[in-house]
């Protein structure tokens, strides 16, 4: 058995990612993980590059995702977390303290100015990682759209988080049946990387 793959209790480890890439498309999350190479997109390659100069200004100005810089009391970039228990790891893009909350942010490059199901499990997932992390109660979390700059929030319930538990074993159920997944048949086809292997 490859241990880096597995917890000590012999779990398959899955990380936030996994699980975005399984709402955008179980088909496309199947082919990721038996290890197809993924095609950068010239969007993603965009994307990058646009998020990381946003970064750089973020920390430059007045107002921080719609908070004032003097409510921040702290801003974690790259807060990251493994979860032993659940076989749950991820790697968030900000972690906000403001005024006592714990606030989730991710950043996103998107033409979508809504919260898509995938981003809002994104969320979900990191506040059960912070939650067992720290102890604190997450209710919402934050998505910041690039180039709009829209801070879209997004409520999250004890139930959000306890659907993340289950989908770790629907997603490990994915894998293990080692059958591909249906094709989603949508607009989701012309952003992906795995198009080529689609068949
Ligand atoms: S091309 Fe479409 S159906 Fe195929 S993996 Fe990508 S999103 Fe899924």
């Amino acid at each position: 058995m490859n241990t880096d793959r597995f917890t000590s209790d012999g779990k398959l480890w899955i990380s936030v990612s996994d699980i975005v890439q399984f709402y955008y498309c179980p088909r496309k999350f199947y082919l990721m993980k038996i290890g197809l190479p993924r095609k950068i997109m010239m969007k993603m390659d965009f994307g990058k590059k646009e998020y990381e100069r946003e970064i750089k200004r973020i920390r430059r100005r007045e107002e921080i995702f719609g908070f004032r810089r003097e409510d921040v009391e702290e801003l974690i970039e790259g807060w990251s977390e493994v979860d032993e228990e659940l076989g749950l790891s991820g790697k968030l893009d900000f972690l906000l303290k403001v005024n006592g909350e714990l606030i989730p942010v991710e950043v996103k490059y998107s033409e979508f100015r809504r919260p898509k199901l995938e981003w809002k499990k994104q969320i979900y997932a990191y506040a059960l990682l912070i939650e067992r992390k720290t102890g604190e109660v997450v209710k919402r979390g934050l998505i910041y759209v690039l180039p709009w700059k829209d801070v879209l929030e997004v409520k999250i319930d004890g139930e959000d988080k306890l659907k993340i538990i289950k989908d770790l074993d629907r997603i490990r159920r994915t894998l293990e049946r080692g059958e591909l997944p249906k094709k989603v048949n949508s607009a989701k086809c012309k952003y992906c990387e795995m198009r080529e292997f689609c068949g």
